[in-house]
């Protein structure tokens, strides 16, 4: 089975440079993907409320636990906070909440899902909540960021997440929070792939002593369902002739390429797939190396455009209500 290297989070926390993303993992075939790719090698299974599916993913955890696999001292477990749960009085609850449904007792790593307060949704009511309050409407809560890392902070204190960090954060929210976070965010997750390199917020980081977490490294791929008018007009990378080319010189898949351009920039990479064969090549794509020329080959496709643009997926009529 190939060795995935650990990176080294400031918190001290040891994180897995390869893991398995679960966006878009149905429940029905959840607790399998879980458990196959637990298997398969992963030890990093990054998870949030708005997937849908932490309790059929934690099946999967407990089978694999129960079968003598894997102990859960040896996987990282991460989940995110929901944009309506980011009210200082909300943190600790959903995160309980979500505990029990991924049947743990701590999250390895739990992030602010997204810079983005909306209004309360009571679990009772809708779960996930997803983006709208009612019907087409968004509303805005008034909780601030750092209000909201404040609570994240206390979830450390409580040992309910080992390390916090954040998600789809630009460097402008980042400066503003490095002055009042008492604990710094382990960790960034962000979009990032060739057509969306983004140098300058990963030199940030890294002075900042916050390591990187790249997600949907494979560009347009994870966004063709959505329709997108911009995702469907780019060369798909999985198919790209420049990405082709160095996968041919190596011997190698593109998808294997696409990722270890990401880890030798020094991120950290989880991507999804439910088949078999895929999850296999994913993990093994740490056991290469790329050369200078191809990682600057890579990175010279940037053409600085974003998929998870979460306004694609809001129906055309919604509406932001400022209370
Ligand atoms: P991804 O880039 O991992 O791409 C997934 C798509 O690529 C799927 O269609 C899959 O079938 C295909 N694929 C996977 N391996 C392949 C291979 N070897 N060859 C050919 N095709 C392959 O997409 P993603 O799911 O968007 O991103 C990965 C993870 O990142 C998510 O599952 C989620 O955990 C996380 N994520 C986080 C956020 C956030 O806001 N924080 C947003 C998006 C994704």
């Amino acid at each position: 089975m190939v060795q995935v290297p650990n990176l080294k989070l400031n918190s001290g926390a040891e994180m897995p440079q390869v893991g398995f993303g679960l966006w878009k993992v149905g429940n029905d075939i959840a607790p399998d993907v879980v458990y196959n790719a637990i298997k398969a090698g992963y030890r990093l299974f990054d998870g949030a409320c708005d997937y849908g599916n932490e309790v059929e993913c934690g099946q999967g955890v407990a089978r694999a636990i129960k079968e003598g696999i894997v102990k859960r001292e040896e996987l990282f477990i991460v989940s995110k906070l929901w944009n309506s749960f980011h009210d200082k009085e909300r943190v600790e609850p959903i995160v309980k909440k979500q505990l029990a449904d991924w049947g743990v007792d701590y999250f390895d790593l739990y992030l602010i899902h997204f810079p983005v307060a909306t209004e309360y949704v009571d679990p009772s009511v809708r779960y996930p909540p997803g983006w709208q309050y009612e019907g087409d409407e968004i509303r805005p809560s008034k909780a601030t960021i750092q209000e909201t890392w404040t609570a994240m902070e206390g979830l450390v204190e409580k040992g309910l997440a080992k390390s916090i960090g954040i998600s789809n954060f630009q460097a402008q929210l980042i400066y503003d929070m490095l002055r009042y976070a008492k604990i710094k965010p382990a960790t960034l997750q962000i979009e990032h792939h060739p057509y969306l390199v983004q140098n300058e917020l990963l030199r940030l980081a890294k002075n900042e002593g916050i390591t990187v977490t790249a997600y949907s490294s494979f560009g347009p791929a994870s966004f063709e369902e959505f329709n997108m008018e911009h995702a469907n007009k780019v060369k798909p990378l999985l198919s790209h002739d420049v990405i082709a080319e160095i996968a041919k010189k190596h011997g190698k898949t593109n998808a294997q390429v696409l990722l270890r351009w990401a880890t030798q920039r020094g991120l950290a990479v989880i991507p999804k797939s439910t088949k078999v064969e895929y999850m296999q090549s994913n993990l093994e794509s740490i056991a290469f190396d790329l050369s200078d020329d191809d990682i600057k080959k890579i990175s010279a496709l940037d053409i600085n455009t974003r998929f998870n643009q979460p306004s694609n997926y809001f129906p055309t009529e919604a509406l932001w209500i400022f209370g």
